[in-house]
């Protein structure tokens, strides 16, 4: 069985990321690590997935145009982050049309696929989504039962591949998480920035091991050298875990990429995994 891996970013600036009800300074921006991202990936011809707001589509037209041109496959990620259990059905649609609207302009194609801000979704906003003409969704985390996530049943689909989950021509893909001690943990995001290489590699080696679909989840902050403003809503553990690890997470995604060529890992996009699945 051919192993592939998708290395998938969700591209929202660190304000659209936190929503904050006090004064911000928006003149910083953390998009700096998109361009760092696209450095390492470029440099090795690996494309990948980047879920992006529809309210940067303007601001990132011509980025998102040359992106797309090198084989990048542009998604998105809903118009201004907000959580979609947190918006009636008909909002959520409203908006998803929006972005996915101001996407195909900038790009002058279909974008075919979506991830849900926070992976707040739920089998009714799956439908949604599908309704609304995109081909593939990658909102599916193992365990996200709290508050702040939202779980998807995924009624109707069958498992095409592990982590990988089909519907009438509709495709799901799982973000990869690794059971440790009773607790999934994220293979990717916050968690390969901050925790330390060894523990994260020793992590990876059991997932990959097993030849799964693995899909990589990082943000423009992960990447970036910005520093980022005091915000008075934010508690200061929450401004420390912003910027630890920031500036070796290039660094990082190197590593990952060199781990993953070891076990025998081809890099593709989620919309060409849905052809080779
Ligand atoms: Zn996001």
């Amino acid at each position: 069985m051919k192993k592939y891996a998708v290395i998938s970013m969700d591209v929202e600036d660190w304000y659209q990321s936190y929503h904050f009800d006090c004064e911000i300074d928006k003149s910083v921006t953390v998009l700096d690590g998109l361009d760092k991202a696209l450095e390492v990936m470029d440099a090795r011809h690996i494309p990948g997935s980047f879920f992006v707001l529809g309210a940067l589509a303007d601001r990132l037209g011509e980025k998102l145009r040359v992106m797309d041109r090198a084989g990048h496959d542009i998604a998105c990620h809903g118009w201004e982050h907000i959580r979609p259990l947190s918006l009636e059905p008909d909002e959520f649609r409203g908006q998803l049309l929006e972005a996915k609207a101001a996407l195909e302009k900038a790009l002058s194609h279909g974008v075919s696929g979506y991830r849900g801000p926070y992976f707040a979704m739920d089998d009714r906003r799956l439908d949604i989504v599908r309704g609304c003409g995109f081909h593939y969704d990658s909102s599916k985390l193992k365990q996200q039962k709290s508050d702040k996530y939202g779980e998807m049943a995924l009624a109707g689909f069958e498992e095409v591949s592990p982590c990988v989950y089909g519907r009438d021509g509709f495709t799901e893909f799982e973000v990869s998480t690794q059971k440790i001690g009773g607790m999934n943990m994220l293979l990717g995001g916050g968690y390969l920035r901050m925790l330390p290489w060894p523990f994260m590699a020793w992590m990876l080696g059991r997932y990959l091991k097993t030849g799964k679909p693995y899909v990589l989840y990082i943000h423009p902050l992960d990447l970036s050298t910005a520093t980022l403003p005091r915000v008075a809503d934010m508690s200061p553990s929450k401004y420390l875990r912003m910027h630890i690890g920031r500036r070796h997470m290039a660094r990082r995604l190197e590593k990952t990429i060199a781990l993953l060529e070891r076990y025998g890992y081809e890099f593709t996009t989620f919309e060409r995994l849905r052809e080779k699945l």
